[in-house]
């Protein structure tokens, strides 16, 4: 028998290694435009803020020629002659600290609104991907594309324009600034350090790939602290979590240990480096003020400036990394973004509800889950389903049954054949209608909102007044236990509805199912999660919902649908047996063998974990 456990998505073939997505320029673009006026702004304050500290270096040399001179003279001639200078300075400081209040402020607002508005564009996109596109995706990693991906752009986003714009700028600008200076130092400056910076860079790089390594090996391990913690109850079972963890855990330990080592030699060369830099300068640069050709001003002048230099050149050899790793944190965000649903959720033909009779037809459908392809769930399967009848579909787990109920649902797309509605291919009619109108879906997990039973029901027709809520709840036997609570219909429902018996919660299910008055139910194992005795009152409430409606009742159990029009046995995909509850056992077949199975003490065939 087919085992009944659905493929991890890591294990498809949708999820094999996918080349990386490419970067969206045109729809990085339709984000940014909006912001187009306060980017500008902030370019050109920060271009103004880079070159004032071009300026700065040359300033505080002649502040220091006037107090290298001022020592040898008196107070007043002193105050005098470093007056002009400090204010100049002074105003400079000021002007400069101002445009980076300005451009860092306006760039941030950007950055942010950028990001809101990628954050709202992906999530709307990922509400219209289809079912499949959920099946190929773990949760977490579409969470994280909202979240991380998201940040690490708009942070990357931030960095490049800022500092990419500071640092280049100074650089060149106090290059000029060095060679005006003293020529001949400069040149022995720029022989000298690219070498260094270019070391540094490739250290740098060495050090972020290791702590990349360092990242994911947290992400494995919390990977599995994860999923252990969240199944906590199949976990408890094995202690081989525990071990699992601890190895993980111990990996992520040795390599951030590696990457501190890492850290600290690079921090240590640096500073010999740029220490050996300040050295070397001053002791040429004394060589030539011996010979006159260099003021002690123009020294410090060049001393601050090279310094300026070197800084810049280390932040734009930190940008390239940041620039490969924010494309493709954005190209991760944008490819879901623009991504198109092969369902699209509106649009397509309805039927008016005065004429539509519920009459439903899988002719010949053949499917395959598109996570496995290679594996025929459904082969050849044919339903007639009348109107106003209820028709049963049971069978060992694992053959197909719920899957007829995701195709009728339109959650996939049969790879053959057609499912037609009052005669009409359902491939033709708006998705939306179909769900939110023509079929009421009850699964055997209903999942409720944590919000007011009201609003749990009332979102099955949004827009229904509070009669209609307490009509359907009536209908499906809810409403006296839901008066019974303090609260009534206001009672908040836990998370997953964890405040409600499993009957209760099946029966507010049920409610905001008929809510919409649906031609069709599609009932799939909603009692075999729930005791005999919830299962009974459930069952009373969906018998007395089926009446005038076309009912596909799929279950395990079979003493829940004796009492359909008709029974399907399906088997392996395929459709074994039809007949009433009577025929098929007088026939003696797979039916009247899971009947036997049934019936037979001992433990129920669970369904698989
Ligand atoms: P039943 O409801 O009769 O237990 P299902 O329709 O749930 O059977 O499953 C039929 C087969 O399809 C099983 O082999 C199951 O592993 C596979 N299957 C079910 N859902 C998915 C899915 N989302 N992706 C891939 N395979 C699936």
């Amino acid at each position: 028998q087919e085992s009944d456990v659905r493929p991890v998505p890591a294990a498809g073939p949708a999820a094999a290694p996918r080349p990386e997505p490419e970067f969206q320029w045109a729809a990085f673009w339709a984000m940014l435009r909006p912001q187009l006026l306060a980017l500008s702004a902030a370019v050109v304050l920060a271009l103004g803020a880079a070159l004032l500290n071009v300026q700065i270096p040359v300033l505080l040399g002649q502040l220091v020629d006037v107090v290298a001179r001022g020592a040898r003279t008196h107070m007043e001639g002193y105050l005098r002659a470093a007056r002009p200078p400090a204010l100049r300075l002074l105003g400079l400081y000021s002007l400069q600290a101002l445009l980076t209040f300005g451009y860092i402020a306006l760039l941030s607002r950007v950055g942010e609104q950028v990001a809101a508005s990628m954050r709202k564009a992906l999530f709307v996109s990922l509400l219209r991907q289809d079912v499949a596109f959920f099946d190929a995706h773990r949760t977490g990693q579409l969470v994280a594309r909202l979240t991380a991906d998201v940040q690490e752009f708009k942070s990357s986003f931030k960095l490049i324009i800022s500092q990419g714009l500071r640092s280049s700028t100074q650089a060149a600008g106090c290059v000029v600034s060095l060679y005006l200076l003293s020529p001949r130092l400069t040149v022995l400056l720029l022989l000298v350090l690219p070498a260094l910076v270019g070391a540094g860079a490739t250290l740098g790089s060495v050090l972020r790939a290791l702590s990349r390594q360092a990242q994911e090996q947290v992400a494995k391990a919390t990977g599995v602290a994860d999923e252990v913690l969240g199944n906590v109850r199949t976990v408890r079972a094995f202690a081989m979590e525990e071990q699992l963890y601890c190895a993980e855990a111990e990996r992520s330990s040795g390599m951030s240990q590696r990457l501190g080592l890492g850290i600290a030699a690079f921090q240590g060369l640096s500073n010999l480096a740029l220490n050996g830099i300040v050295l070397g300068t001053i002791f040429v640069g004394g060589s030539l003020m011996a010979g006159d050709q260099l003021s002690p001003g123009d020294l410090m002048s060049f001393l601050v400036a090279s310094q300026t230099v070197q800084r810049s050149l280390a932040n734009i050899s930190i940008l390239f990394g940041q620039v490969v790793r924010g494309l493709s944190a954005g190209a991760r965000v944008f490819e879901f973004m623009t991504l198109e649903p092969q369902v699209p959720l509106r649009g397509g033909g309805t039927i008016p509800s005065h004429s539509l009779l519920g009459h439903i037809a899988f002719k010949n459908v053949s499917f395959s889950y598109p996570t496995r392809p290679g594996h025929p769930v459904l082969q050849d399967f044919s339903l007639t389903l009348p109107p106003g009848e209820t028709v049963a579909i049971v069978g060992p787990s694992g053959g197909g049954k719920s899957t007829v109920a995701a195709l009728l649902e339109r959650f996939y797309e049969p790879t053959e054949g057609s499912i037609t509605l009052d005669g009409r291919d359902i491939a033709s009619l708006d998705p939306s209608w179909l769900r939110g109108r023509v079929i009421g879906f009850i699964s055997q997990e209903p999942v409720l909102f944590g919000t007011t039973i009201m609003e749990n029901i009332r979102f099955g027709k949004p827009g229904a007044s509070d009669e209609e809520v307490f009509a359907a709840a009536r209908m499906a036997d809810a409403d006296g236990f839901i008066r019974a609570f303090p609260d009534g219909y206001g009672t908040v429902v836990g998370e997953r509805g964890a405040a409600l018996s499993g009957g209760q919660r099946q029966r507010v299910a049920l409610a905001r199912a008929l809510l919409k008055a649906p031609a069709v139910l599609l009932l799939d194992e909603a009692t075999s999660a729930l005791d005999a005795e919830a299962e009974r009152a459930v069952q009373a409430a969906l018998e007395k919902a089926a009446r005038g409606r076309t009912v596909l009742l799929i279950a395990h159990r079979l003493s829940t649908v004796r009492g359909a029009n008709r029974i399907v046995v399906l088997a392996g995909g395929r459709v074994a047996e039809v007949g009433t509850h009577e025929e098929l056992l007088r026939r003696g077949g797979l039916y009247a063998q899971l009947m036997r199975q049934q019936a037979a003490p001992g433990p129920q065939h669970p369904r698989g974990e």
